[in-house]
């Protein structure tokens, strides 16, 4: 028999006492029935962090961090929760077995090693193939060495059609798992399937981990495809890979990233490859996206700095905007660097050796005084008026933005503020008030805070304010777990409008199906890199341990539910009835409605 996952968990957290684990990390005084210290989460100048042992959490009263042991190891060494889970087993002399891998994990450890394979066979190809030639050619013309080649494993993929199908087949591969993460795909006509990667320089893309989730690929110059495919050709959206979150180069950078500070970010495969290959380690780039909130978030774990590396013409008033806007909502210190004469790094670093890549990074502006000083150098002519404009300019992107919540948040928009004054030579009240302006003028419908850490929400969802029925919901399933199979007899995920809470509740049904507890510590396994959201669910549950009938409570909830859903049906009865001309399909509507009313009463 092995221990299931929920079971583990309970067993490393019984051996790891709060105190004691926090304590190695920050210095803690008793005070009354909990303990206090400097927070370690943000620049703390008087204890504001709390730790209760009776309850074994932890809360800083600053910056709103609250969790548990796993939580708090799991955010300070910066890792996964496995891998917290593992650390704090280890600390505790406990040996975890394999636990019985879920039907998804051992989907998902299909789907990698099927990428794994792909990758060794694009390499291969590219190393030996004597139909490879001309990609060798093209990257040798490229600068790029065999050391690089290697270390990041480029690969190639031949143009016939059906190669990997092919090798597919003789290595008893299923042609559906290939096609699920994206390297084939069925033809239209006829039988079979093709290679969607052809004739292409392939570039494998890793996770912070260094799996294979992904590929992007380069036609070749010299193809016969080249006139009608497009340059480069990315990974479909799949299961493992997504365009808009991954980052090229991320499992080689972490370790230079980590000595350097930060990270540098910039657009293509061959950048970042150029920039390793010439000792310069810290740089990851997008997949042709603007950086948005899920890679920041990303980028945040590992460092707290991140430099946006423009050519001197594509760093556009668009692009800075985008910019500026993340570091309004994120809590990331973000920097601009230039190019000289409009050069991309990789051909930069070619022409004119590390150094004046080097010096650009070091040389990053933030992207506020990047910002400024722009708006500042256009306006330079045009006296008070100009400076008006400028102002105007700066704060419409940061008013456009969705507020930071929090203590954070607002000594963010303090130094802003305080810094857009000194930069302008105006009163910080006449910023402040125009700010409140623009901030009425353009989202009235936005200016309470979300509920939800507004990172997540940012890119993917839209800020969004979870409503309080949807927050109850969750609060007294995290709770109460065993309630988790009633609520899911009468509510679908869909129902939940909230797209975090969503998922929370589908990976508690998910559980429950697949026979396994539902509660928060088997979740937190299934809910990737979204700590802020395990954090939030910790705090739900909290509030829902308090309630004293939660059966009750949740009867309650379920009922509000079915009112909520046939509120559009109410209403869509009641305008039939207005718009009832004749007597008897009135009376008959009259009485659908009762009934209505009668069942969603009952609950
Ligand atoms: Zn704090």
């Amino acid at each position: 028999m092995t221990e299931d996952r929920a079971s583990q968990v309970q067993r490393v957290k019984a051996a790891n006492d709060i105190v004691d684990v926090v304590g190695a990390y920050v210095a803690l005084r008793p005070a009354g029935p909990t303990f206090k210290g400097l927070c370690p989460f943000h620049d703390d100048h008087r204890p504001s962090f709390d730790v209760d042992p009776r309850r074994q959490r932890y809360r800083c009263w600053a910056c709103g961090k609250f969790g548990d042991v796993l939580s708090f190891v799991q955010e300070h060494e910066k890792i996964t929760f496995p891998e917290a889970l593992e650390l704090l087993a280890r600390r505790a002399g406990i040996t975890l077995e394999k636990t019985a891998d879920s039907q998804q994990n051992r989907g998902r450890a299909v789907m990698l090693e099927v990428m794994r394979w792909a990758a060794e066979q694009f390499h291969r190809c590219l190393l030996d193939a004597p139909q490879a030639e001309a990609a060798r050619v093209y990257l040798g013309e490229r600068q790029l060495n065999g050391e690089t080649v290697r270390r990041f494993q480029l690969g190639y993929a031949p143009l016939e059609g059906d190669w990997l199908v092919r090798l597919a087949g003789q290595a008893d591969l299923s042609q559906e798992i290939l096609e699920q993460v994206g390297l084939i795909a069925k033809r239209l006509e006829g039988s079979g399937c093709y290679d969607r990667f052809r004739d292409r320089v392939m570039f494998p893309i890793r996770d912070a981990r260094g799996h294979v989730v992904g590929f992007g690929g380069r036609i070749l110059p010299s193809s016969p495809l080249s006139s009608r495919a497009p340059k480069y050709y990315n990974s479909a959206e799949t299961a493992l890979f997504s365009k808009s979150e991954n980052l090229y180069g991320i499992d080689q950078a972490r370790q230079a990233a980590a000595t350097a500070g930060y990270l540098a970010v910039v657009e293509g495969y061959t950048d970042v490859l150029m920039a390793q290959q010439m000792g310069i380690g810290q740089v990851v780039a997008t997949m042709g996206t603007a950086l948005n909130a899920r890679q920041v978030q990303q980028l945040r774990r590992f460092v707290p700095r991140v430099v946006l590396v423009f050519d001197a013409d594509a760093g556009g008033t668009t692009g800075v905007d985008r910019a500026l806007e993340v570091f309004v909502t994120h809590d990331v210190e973000l920097r601009v660097a230039t190019l000289p004469d409009g050069l991309d790094p990789c051909d930069l670093l070619v022409q004119q050796g590390p150094e004046p890549f080097r010096a650009a990074l070091t040389n990053a502006v933030e992207v506020l005084e990047f910002k400024l000083t722009r708006v500042l150098a256009s306006a330079a002519q045009e006296g008070v008026e100009g400076r008006r404009r400028a102002v105007d300019e700066v704060l419409r992107v940061i008013a456009l933005a969705p507020e930071m919540p929090g203590q954070a948040g607002a000594i963010k928009r303090e130094l802003m503020v305080t810094r857009i004054s000194q930069r302008l030579g105006l009163k910080e009240e006449i910023i402040w008030a125009r700010l409140a302006e623009l901030r009425t003028a353009k989202r009235p419908a936005e200016r309470e805070p979300a509920n939800l850490p507004s990172e997540h929400d940012a890119a993917a969802d839209g800020p969004q304010k979870a409503a309080p029925l949807e927050l109850d919901l969750l609060r007294v399933l995290l709770a109460d777990p065993p309630l988790v199979a009633l609520a899911q007899a009468e509510i679908k995920p869909a129902m939940i409008e909230h797209p975090r809470l969503r998922l929370l509740l589908e990976v508690l049904y998910r559980l429950s199906a697949e026979g396994e507890v539902p509660d928060l510590d088997n979740a937190r396994c299934r809910i990737d890199d979204s700590d802020a959201l395990i954090a939030k669910a910790l705090e739900l549950q909290e509030v829902g341990r308090a309630h004293p009938d939660r059966p009750a409570w949740l009867r309650q909830i379920l009922a509000r539910f079915q009112e909520r859903q046939e509120l559009p049906l109410k209403q869509e009865l009641q305008n039939q009835l207005h718009a009832a001309n004749d007597h008897a399909a009135a009376l008959e509507l009259l009485q659908q409605l009762q009934n209505r009313g009668r069942l969603s009463g009952q609950g």
